[in-house]
């Protein structure tokens, strides 16, 4: 087996053929998180005990011809996921000690698919952040080039999936979580319909942006995932009663006669010329296959960064108030400096006299860049944008200066303010590092999404071009 090539989809068929169990292929990734993640930090706990159990088991329901989904497949959960009986920290020391009892809904639906679960992943605490860098637990590194940031929050999740720690991971996308470090990584990341995946059991940070998705090498790895985790939850009343597709039945009809929307205002001055130039190259590519580009314009785009960091401190502020030192324990506060710089942002906004002016004034605002969306959307079918206005940045170049690190989600705040997916898709290196487009569509298009992905990334699988360790 060659792990470093391995997809989901592969991985499935060999387990199957019983070309090696998969206790073999738990203890290869078991193996190389030992050989490579010294140097990258993209776990903060490994489980290689429950791991190898649950492997075991898993090949005793092979054997016995058990057809479930993930049967037998490496995971491994951002640390804001609840596990039962695993310590979940948010990559904070707030939480350094707590064991949760019960699982998120979408670990207890990967179990029951097969999954074989790995461990806890590396991410800014509390998901604040865009670089990785604001862990409690120690920066992650670039799988590329590790004097670079891997993009955050969810660092270790795209780390783990590009250094071949794991199959896939798992994140969360509040402001692009998701899709920036996946595009940072050359890796594919979803970010679903808000409501698509359900919330239950994942530490909140901001509730009316949180996302939950997850990070794959290929894009049907990805479709397949989706099939387990997307649907309602009884537990989180903001997941609809829509009914969740087979994201991997049309995944293959190309992208003919498709209208692909080009929104003029994430072009813009400041854009880096290379990550500008290679999303025209991909742009160019489904063109060929087919597809029609059309330029449109998203005209409250400029306002996305100035209401997504009122509208999500605020909320921040509030979910982080039940980590008093009562409910979780300790008797002081250890938060880092950032989550305290966004309780006391958020508090800003909502206090009175100021409420209005800030935070009122903000949720106007995203009710206008959702209507932007679904203007464009009576014209073109999905939307493709860069994921970052530049490469993977060096660590430590942005982490006193706030207000830049925060521009660098100017591409992705906006589908999370409007609730619309996103699927970040692979295009390729500027000086080596990775970058990658954003493919957005309509409310519960994700299926869309993924065909359109699948075919760029079937032109050019660059899935295939691994990380020199
Ligand atoms: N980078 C953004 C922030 O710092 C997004 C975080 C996220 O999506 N969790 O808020």
């Amino acid at each position: 087996m060659d792990i470093k090539t391995l997809t989901i989809t592969q991985a499935k068929k060999d387990l199957k053929a019983k070309k090696y169990s998969s206790v073999e292929l738990t203890r290869a990734y078991l193996e190389r998180i030992k050989h490579v993640d010294k140097q990258l930090n993209a776990f903060i706990t490994v489980t290689e005990d429950e791991a190898l159990h649950m492997a075991e088991e898993a090949d005793k329901k092979l054997t016995k011809g058990n057809n479930a989904s993930l049967l037998g497949i490496p995971v491994a959960m951002k640390d804001m996921y609840l596990t039962k009986g695993t310590k979940t920290t948010a990559a904070s020391k707030v939480l350094e000690n707590f064991i949760p009892q019960y699982d998120a809904t979408s670990v207890k639906k990967l179990k029951e698919a097969g999954v074989v679960i790995l461990g806890k992943l590396n991410c800014d605490a509390w998901a604040h952040g865009s670089s990785g860098e604001n862990s409690d637990f120690g920066p992650t590194k670039n799988p590329f080039n590790s004097d670079y940031v891997p993009g955050g929050s969810s660092s270790g999740s795209a780390v783990s999936v590009a250094a071949d720690m794991t199959l896939f991971a798992t994140g969360t996308d509040t402001g692009g979580s998701i899709r920036q470090p996946a595009s940072f990584c050359n890796v594919v990341g979803l970010k679903p319909t808000y409501g698509r995946v359900s919330r239950f059991g994942i530490v909140a940070m901001a509730s009316s942006l949180d996302s939950v998705g997850h990070i794959t090498k290929t894009v049907e790895d990805n479709a397949l995932v989706l099939n387990i985790t997307a649907g309602q939850d009884n537990n989180d009343g903001t997941t609809p009663d829509v009914k969740v597709k087979d994201y991997t039945k049309n995944l293959k009809t190309g992208v003919k006669g498709l209208k692909i929307g080009v929104p003029k205002e994430y072009f813009i001055q400041g854009i880096n010329p290379k990550i500008k130039e290679l999303t025209e190259n991909a742009l160019k590519t489904l063109e060929k296959q087919g597809a029609q580009l059309v330029e449109i314009s998203l005209p409250h785009t400029k306002y996305a960064v100035a209401v997504y960091y009122i509208i999500m401190p605020s909320e921040v502020s509030s979910n982080l108030a039940r980590y008093d030192g009562i409910r979780y324990g300790r008797d002081r506060s250890t938060f880092g400096s950032e989550a305290k710089r966004r309780i006391m942002l958020g508090t800003f906004a909502l206090s009175a006299g100021y409420y209005d002016a800030y935070y009122n004034k903000a949720m106007q605002v995203r009710t206008l860049l959702r209507k932007d969306f679904e203007k464009a959307f009576e014209k073109v079918d999905v939307m493709i944008t860069p994921v970052s206005p530049t490469p993977p940045f060096k660590l430590e170049e942005k982490t006193n200066d706030p207000l830049a690190m925060y521009l660098s989600d100017i591409f992705t705040v906006t589908l999370n303010l409007t609730g619309n997916p996103g699927l970040s898709v692979p295009i390729g290196f500027v000086d080596g590092l990775p970058a990658g487009m954003q493919i957005i569509g309509p409310h519960f298009s994700e299926d869309l999404l993924y065909r359109v992905g699948y075919a760029y990334e079937k032109e050019n699988p660059l899935y295939l071009k691994k990380p020199n360790l």
